[in-house]
């Protein structure tokens, strides 16, 4: 392995083609500057992503660990109904693995990047005798005041989720694709009125809108759409116990109102599948309802981090 350079790395990274706004000063200087949009509000979020917690090798390689950690970010950004505009990323490098390596971590990050318009404008990079540890820390823009935010559900708001859910542990969570231009397509269809992306498992995320929007749901258990990465050994009930609290899907979870929920199920604006899977109600807490009518409390039994 060669000895680790952080200039020489830099360098490398100032030298790949990337996305550049004009609107924004990127590496090279103390700090990037950013000139905001006129008329829009700035999305700010930051996630950090550790060896042996996020992700492992393998399965992951480091191509992918950098793509997850740029991904996570979008994915907070699509769920605020955002569009991603830089981002910087700190790294803390095992000395051991070298050069290469780094630049690996990088390529995945810039790949999706690219991918997403979202220019990378700086960052910091340090080695250590540890193990990976990526930040990335992202900044989006929004119309004034379009923003979508939790606590926007009202009784009587059809409730939605994108793509399918569930079995996401084993390596979707690695190449999973942010629902960002997805959010886009459905804000230019009806009016989103809450939000959230899927990380921590269905259960535990629609809580947040709940408890934000100070509401309560009802979900048609039928309805779930549950993905086939899901094994299809074991039992019908275990399979939507995954899909309701499995994490890291990354898939949209959002309410409208009857009417344009409708308009929704009547003609899908995207090319993934949307579900109707529930409705908010004015009676507080979330119930899951079986096709003969009968209803039990919905456990909040999503993904919890181990710290
Ligand atoms: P300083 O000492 O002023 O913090 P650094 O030497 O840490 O500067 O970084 C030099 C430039 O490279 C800065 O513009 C910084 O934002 C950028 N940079 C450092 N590491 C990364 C990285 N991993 N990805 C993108 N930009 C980086
Ligand atoms: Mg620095």
């Amino acid at each position: 392995m060669t000895a680790f350079h952080e200039f020489e790395l830099i360098e490398w990274i100032r030298s790949q083609k990337g996305m550049s706004h004009t609107n924004l000063l990127g590496i090279g200087d103390d700090t990037a500057i950013l000139q905001p949009p006129a008329h829009s509000e700035l999305l700010l979020a930051t996630d950090m992503l550790m060896e042996g917690a996020h992700f492992t090798f393998p399965p992951a390689t480091p191509e992918l660990a950098g793509r997850k950690a740029l991904a996570v970010n979008l994915s907070d950004i699509a769920a605020m109904g955002g569009s991603p505009h830089s981002a910087l990323v700190s790294l803390a490098l095992p000395r051991s693995r070298g050069s290469e390596f780094a630049k690996s971590v990088m390529q995945g990050i810039m790949e999706l990047a690219a991918e997403f318009q979202t220019q990378l404008a700086g960052g910091d990079t340090n080695s250590w005798n540890g193990p990976l540890v990526i930040n990335v820390a992202i900044i989006g823009t929004a119309d004034q005041s379009h923003s979508i935010k939790r606590s926007g559900a009202q009784p009587g708001d059809w409730i939605f989720v994108t793509g399918a859910l569930g079995g996401s542990l084993e390596s979707h969570h690695l190449t999973f694709q942010p629902r960002v231009r997805e959010a886009v397509a459905l804000m230019e269809t009806v009016t989103i009125k809450s939000m959230i992306d899927v990380s921590d498992g269905l259960a535990s995320d629609l809580q947040h809108i709940l408890v934000e929007s100070d509401v309560g749901a009802v979900i048609q258990s039928k309805q779930i759409p549950i993905s086939p990465r899901v094994s299809s050994e074991l039992t019908d009930a275990e399979r939507l116990q995954k899909a309701l609290s499995d994490g890291e899907d990354f898939e949209l979870l959002f309410t409208v109102s009857a009417e344009q929920g409708q308009r929704l199920r009547d003609q899908n604006p995207l090319s993934i599948p949307l579900t109707h899977i529930g409705k908010i109600t004015a009676e507080q807490g979330a119930l899951l309802q079986q096709t003969d009518g009968s209803t039990t409390p919905l456990e909040n039994t999503g993904w919890k981090h181990q710290l």
